[in-house]
C-alpha cells in the first residue's frame, strides 16, 4: 500500500513510498483511492493528527436485477420510483430503460430492510411496492442475470478542511473524501466537481494551493452532504437536527407533489443533479399558480 511521505516538520509533502519501501519523490499528491482510503492512517502516522469522522447511516441497501425489455409494446415511461422516506416508507425502488433493450429495477431497503437476492424473494419483494411498474417488470419481463445486493450506503465525511495546517502539495478528493449514500446519485458529479476546481487552482497557484482546495471542497460538500443526510437521518430521529427535520418534512411534501406535477419534477431532478439550487424549488410551479399549494 503507497503511503504519503511528509518533511520532517510536516509542512509539505516530499513524496509516496511504495510497499517495495522505494520513495518516489513528489511536489503534488492527489489522494483519490476512493472510500477505503487509507490516507487518515498515514497522516497519523505521518505525526499529524487523523481528521474528524462524520458518519450517517440509514442502515440501506439496495439489490439490482436487469431484465429484456421488450421494446414491441412499450410503456410511456422510461423510469419509474417509489422512493423510501424516513420514518415509515423502508420500502422502495426504481426501474430504468438501459441500452440495448434492458431494464435494470432495484429495491431499495431502508432502516435495515433489505430485499433478498434469490429470485422469489426479489419478486415478493416488488410485489410488496406500491409502485405497478416495477411489480410489473419483475413478474413479466425475462431476467437476465443474477441478483445482486449493495449494503454499507451510509455516508461518511472525513473533514480534511480541519486541520490546519494542511501540508503544502496534498490534495485528497473524489470518496476518499467524502462517501455521500449512492442512493442519492451525488458521488461521481462531486468528484468531478473537486477535480475541476483542483485543476483551477493548481494552475493558478501551484501545489501551496492544496490547504485552500480542501477548504473550498469542504463548502462544495455541504449541499450534497445535507440533502442525503437529513434523509438518512430520518431513520434515527433522535439524532436528527432541527434542520433535517424540516428538510424530510418539506420533501415529503415535494414526494408527493411530484407524480402530479411535471414542471415540479423537472426543477426537483435539476437539483438532484446539482445543476440547479435547492432554492429554485420554492417558486411557484404553473399549477401552484392556478390555484394549488405549493409543496
Ligand atoms: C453501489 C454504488 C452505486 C453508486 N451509484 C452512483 C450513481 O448512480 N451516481 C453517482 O454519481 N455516484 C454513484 N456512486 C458513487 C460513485 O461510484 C463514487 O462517488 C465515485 O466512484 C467516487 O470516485 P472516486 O474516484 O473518488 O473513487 P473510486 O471510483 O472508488 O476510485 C478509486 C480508485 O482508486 C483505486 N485505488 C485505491 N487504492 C489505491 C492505491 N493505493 N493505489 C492505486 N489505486 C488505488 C481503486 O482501485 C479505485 O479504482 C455509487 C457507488 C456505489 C458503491
Amino acid at each position: 500500500m503507497a503511503r504519503v511521505v511528509l518533511d520532517a516538520a510536516r509542512d509539505h509533502v516530499i513524496g509516496v513510498r511504495t510497499d517495495d519501501d522505494a520513495l518516489h519523490p513528489a511536489h503534488l499528491v492527489v489522494v483519490a483511492t476512493g472510500r477505503t482510503s487509507r490516507l487518515p492512517a498515514g497522516l497519523l502516522a505521518g505525526g499529524l493528527p487523523a481528521p474528524d469522522l462524520l458518519r450517517v447511516d440509514g442502515n440501506l441497501s439496495y439489490t439490482s436485477r436487469v431484465y429484456r425489455r421488450d421494446t414491441a409494446s412499450p410503456p410511456p415511461w422510461q423510469a419509474s420510483l417509489q422512493a423510501t422516506l424516513a420514518p415509515t416508507a423502508r420500502r422502495g425502488g426504481t426501474v430504468v430503460a438501459l441500452e440495448d433493450e434492458r431494464w435494470l429495477v432495484c429495491l431499495f431497503g431502508a432502516d435495515g430492510q433489505s430485499a433478498p437476492t434469490d429470485p422469489a424473494g426479489f419478486s415478493a419483494y416488488a410485489a410488496s411496492l406500491a409502485n405497478p411498474h416495477i411489480k410489473d417488470v419483475v413478474s413479466h419481463a425475462e431476467p437476465l442475470g443474477a441478483i445482486y445486493r449493495y449494503g454499507g450506503l451510509g455516508g461518511q465525511w472525513r473533514r480534511y478542511d480541519r486541520i490546519r495546517p494542511w501540508p503544502r502539495g496534498l490534495a485528497v478528493l473524489g470518496d476518499a473524501l467524502c462517501v455521500l449514500n449512492p442512493l442519492y446519485g451525488h458521488g461521481m458529479t462531486v468528484a468531478a466537481q473537486q477535480a475541476v476546481l483542483l485543476a483551477r487552482m493548481l494552475d493558478a497557484h501551484g501545489p501551496a494551493a492544496c490547504g485552500h482546495f480542501q477548504r473550498r471542497s469542504a463548502r462544495t460538500l455541504l449541499l450534497p452532504w445535507y440533502l442525503s443526510t437529513s434523509l438518512d437521518l430520518g431513520w434515527r430521529p433522535e439524532r436528527a437536527p432541527v434542520a433535517a427535520l424540516l428538510a424530510r418534512r418539506y420533501l415529503a411534501r415535494l414526494l408527493r407533489r411530484v407524480p402530479e406535477d411535471p414542471e415540479l419534477y423537472r426543477r426537483f431532478l435539476a437539483v438532484q443533479h446539482m445543476t440547479a439550487s435547492p432554492l429554485t424549488l420554492l417558486a411557484p410551479s404553473p399549477r401552484t399558480r392556478r390555484g394549488g399549494a405549493r409543496p
